[in-house]
């Protein structure tokens, strides 16, 4: 059984690799991974068209750091990776403090948090500061030194495919693209990885396929790669930043109310979450959602993209996500599988009135600890069991949650009062 410490032990073990949309990062990280799930890496070459992409250059840092003349360093890399701006081109020489100072970046508003920011597709070069560190600006020249590589190799991403009775795919995506961030990335990364797991050890109706990979460019380099796989997606779901305090915010795939996208609304409700619309904005889900691709994948989060202060900042750190949080958010993953696995229709075997519970023991009357909701359930299975109605078609219409249903029904079945249609 895994516990929120379980994942957040994962978060933690991982939150100190340097990640970027390509480089040993990534590598580090699926391998780490693959202790939790046996997934595969996949490597796609630095120029390879993706649509109307190409995979970029693969980059890597050793150290990086702006020193005064004397050697003190005001900033460094091996301090913290946030430092660094993802993707910076190596340089070395001395700057002014003008010339240097205009590639720095910090944040007046929270001034002890580092920003984090990237520049993939233009060759710059950039360090990332508290804001209250300028001051150790004290100098008239300043050595810059960025030992890194962008060079061509490869983009790695993770993929994990547990075959079920069903050649059918329900598939889930996590960005892996971020260095330390908690839960923009961590949170996904490892929640996901460990929903894997559980699922490895089930018996499974649906076939399942995780993938771990860079933002954006990933989903499309894997969209673009894997053209035989995306006919069998019947369900899909971006689950990403899933560790903070937040509600859980489900947002609609492109279709709005595909299967994915009513069971997800049901399951988030009944726990206080929220329902966003498709929007073309976000994470990977846009790309899911492109006219060409049109997969009925949604996004499972807690607090999304720019909805949290600590949001791409230092900030978003090992203590803003929690275990207790990381573990309900995989409780509401596998209640979403579950209810996937087992959205049936069913046929009433005893259609003419309703049948006598009592004497089945069925009906209970007075006291206990059931609830009134799972007697209103079977009636609810007895009246729409015409074999048109699904589990979810029933919940929907009733209002009661997913999982008594299903419970409910299984009962009516055991009493041979409703059969799998
Ligand atoms: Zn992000």
């Amino acid at each position: 059984m895994t516990t929120g410490q379980d994942i957040h032990d994962l978060v933690t073990r991982l939150y100190p690799i340097c990640r970027s949309i390509s480089g040993d990062g990534v590598r580090a990280t699926l391998r780490i991974l693959r202790e939790i799930a046996p997934l595969d890496l996949h490597e796609i070459p630095s120029g390879t068209p993706i649509f109307d992409w190409v995979v970029p250059k693969e980059w890597n840092v050793r150290s990086a750091y702006i020193a005064k003349p004397n050697g003190e360093r005001i900033v460094d890399f091996a301090e913290h990776n946030l430092h660094l701006m993802s993707y910076s081109v190596p340089v070395n020489g001395r700057f002014s403090k003008d010339e240097v100072l205009a590639h720095v970046h910090t944040l007046p508003e929270h001034p002890t948090w580092i920003p984090y920011r990237t520049s993939y597709y233009r060759e710059a070069w950039a360090f990332c500061m508290r804001h209250a560190d300028l001051v150790r600006f004290d100098a008239a020249e300043y050595d810059v030194r960025i030992d890194a590589s962008l060079t061509d190799g490869s983009m790695t991403y993770g993929e994990l495919y547990l075959p079920g009775r069903r050649d059918e795919e329900v598939l889930f995506f996590s960005h892996v693209c971020h260095p330390s961030l908690a839960n923009d990335n961590l949170s996904g990364i490892a929640v996901t990885a460990f929903l894997a797991r559980a699922l490895m050890r089930t018996e499974r109706e649906f076939s399942y396929r995780f993938v771990w990979a860079p933002g954006t460019i990933g989903s499309i380099a894997w969209l673009a790669t894997r053209a035989g796989v995306l006919p069998k997606v019947r369900h899909g779901l971006v689950a990403v930043l899933l560790g903070d305090s937040g509600v859980f915010q489900y947002k609609g795939s492109r279709f709005g109310n595909a299967p994915i996208d009513r069971i997800c609304r049901r399951v988030v409700a009944r726990r206080g979450g929220i329902h966003l619309p498709f929007e073309p904005y976000g994470y990977d889900e846009r790309q899911f959602a492109s006219p060409g691709v049109a997969l009925p994948v949604g996004r499972l989060t807690r607090s999304p993209n720019g909805g949290f202060p600590e949001y791409h900042t230092s900030a978003d750190d090992l203590t803003l996500v929690r275990p207790e949080k990381l573990a309900e958010a995989l409780e509401v993953l596998q209640e979403i599988v579950e209810a996937v696995e087992h959205d049936e229709r069913y046929v009433n075997l005893s259609p003419n009135c309703e049948p006598q519970l009592g004497k089945r023991g069925l009906y209970r009357s007075t006291g206990g600890t059931e609830l009134p909701e799972r007697q209103l359930a079977l009636l609810w299975l007895l009246n729409r069991s015409d074999g048109g109605h699904s589990l979810l078609d029933i919940a929907e219409e009733s209002g009661i949650d997913l999982a008594i249903v299903r419970s409910a029904a299984e009962e009516l079945v055991a009493a041979e009062l409703l059969a799998k249609r």
